[in-house]
């Protein structure tokens, strides 16, 4: 009796592991939503998330606009600029790096092309308001800005400020400290004609595609919500890479 009744449960006590084992590294590893078809040589990367998994603090259709129709337009659109060109054997960073010498097609979605790639990747359903505090990100913020809410106060500062649609960066600067700046446009510090040069580790995108739908007017809300889903492993990856 004691076999017959052990041997069902136990397997289905053993399905339920085997199957929760998997879902969960399908979770950790699988790109959820896979890249438009972008043709030509700049491919857009696969979203790590779905677009409703941000929400309350970024809706999903506005994800989903943004993703599929702005980035990839982007995306696009530096593809036809490029085509039969010499850029066309040069990496995003080399073309950004020289853009003072290309034609605006180039400067603007060659920006929005880079700066959309690293915003999602800035951006997590398991994000948080700060880093962790083991992580060496979140030393440098408090050796550089004093604190973490000074540095929230200064990069929520040069977002909010910035007029019209730009972006608003955390940046490790040419003399290798983290600095915080906003460029106008799709324009980003590693653009040679970029008024505080420095490598990129987190980007905020104030176009108002990017709150318009969920926040229309208040981009002060905005800011303050994506504090709620910033990717900070992924920030603190950055900030080791550039260092090095
Ligand atoms: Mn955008």
């Amino acid at each position: 009796m004691k076999l017959l009744y052990g041997g069902p449960i136990m397997l289905i006590m053993l399905g339920m592991m085997i199957s929760g084992c998997c879902q969960n590294s399908n979770k950790e590893s699988a790109a959820l939503v896979s890249a438009p078809e972008t043709p030509g040589k700049f491919k857009m990367e696969p979203l790590d998330y779905p677009f409703a998994s941000l929400e309350p603090h970024i809706d999903a259709r506005t994800m989903q606009i943004h993703y599929e129709k702005h980035h990839a337009g982007y995306t696009k659109n530096l593809n036809n600029a490029i085509k039969g060109t010499a850029l066309e054997s040069k990496s995003i960073e080399e073309i950004l790096g020289e853009i003072s010498k290309q034609s605006a097609a180039v400067r603007n979605n060659g920006g929005g092309y880079y700066n959309h790639n690293l915003f999602w990747k800035n951006l997590s359903p398991n994000g948080s308001e700060k880093p962790g505090a083991n992580l060496e990100i979140s030393k440098a913020i408090d050796a550089a800005f004093g604190n973490f809410y000074k540095f929230k106060k200064e990069f929520t500062a040069a977002a909010a400020t910035r007029f019209g649609s730009g972006w608003a960066w955390l940046i490790l600067d040419e003399k290798g400290k983290l600095a915080i700046s906003s460029t106008p446009n799709q324009d980003n510090p590693l653009m040679d004609l970029a008024e505080k040069k420095g490598i990129p580790l987190l980007a905020i995108d104030v176009w108002e595609h990017a709150y318009y739908l969920q926040y229309q007017n208040r981009r002060p809300d905005y800011i303050s919500a994506f504090f709620n889903v910033i990717n900070w492993e992924e920030v603190n990856r950055r900030y080791l890479t550039a260092k090095n």
